[in-house]
């Protein structure tokens, strides 16, 4: 993962970063070499050919988390997709309690949201900092939640779900055990996210009940 002092690196330092390290791949060619990518052969004249399964890493973290996706899981701002100011979010219903009992279990309340209207220009990231505080005082929960301000379409970043990045993120700083985590989100992109990071994957309706 591309990480500067802790922090995923924006689309631009990946591109720059790529320039003077050459075994660094950028989010899209990587994403582009898996697509096109073809099984080797020995005819093509390899001498052998050794097939690695990928397995994940034991880090040996043991924490639990529930980790939500915002927009259409645990608010709305109906009719609007994704809300530009607090006063335009409602909390879905049972999300406060739920995730309350989960907190009083143990387990860390964590949140990974996109948040694509900062690079299409339609809010700021402050806005979306304001947004995000104001969805975690009315769920009246400590969570901490990550932000993906990237553009959608194509691959730019690691943190724009469905790519890992703030996932991993958030295992690294919260010593999360990927296995036992929950991740709650609304749409396709949320259940590939899970996959890619290694989190469980749960449909809000089904996780809250509501
Ligand atoms: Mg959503």
């Amino acid at each position: 993962m591309l990480e500067r002092q802790g922090r995923l690196l924006s689309p631009d330092e990946i591109k720059a970063v790529s320039r003077t390290e050459p075994n660094l791949f950028p989010p899209r060619a990587v994403f582009a070499f898996g697509q096109r990518d073809e099984a080797p052969s020995l005819d093509e004249g390899f001498k052998t050919l050794e097939r690695v399964e990928f397995s994940r890493r034991d880090e040996g973290f043991t924490n639990r988390g529930i980790i939500c996706d915002l927009d259409g899981t645990v608010r709305t701002s109906r009719p609007a997709p994704f809300p530009r100011r607090p006063e335009e979010i409602r909390i879905l219903p049972n999300r406060s309690e739920t995730l309350k009992r989960y907190a009083a279990d143990g387990w860390l309340l964590l949140g990974v949201t996109n948040q694509a209207g900062v690079a299409m220009g339609m809010l700021s990231e402050l806005d979306v900092i304001d947004c995000i505080t104001r969805t975690v005082e009315l769920l009246d929960v400590e969570m901490d939640v990550r932000y993906c301000p990237h553009r959608a379409g194509g691959t730019h970043c690691w943190c724009r779900k469905p790519m890992p990045g703030l996932g991993v993120q958030l295992i690294r700083e919260y010593q999360l055990d990927r296995a036992q985590c929950i991740f709650v989100g609304d749409r396709k992109s949320d259940g590939e996210f899970a996959r890619n990071v290694g989190f469980q994957y749960q449909v809000q309706a089904d996780f809250f009940g509501a």
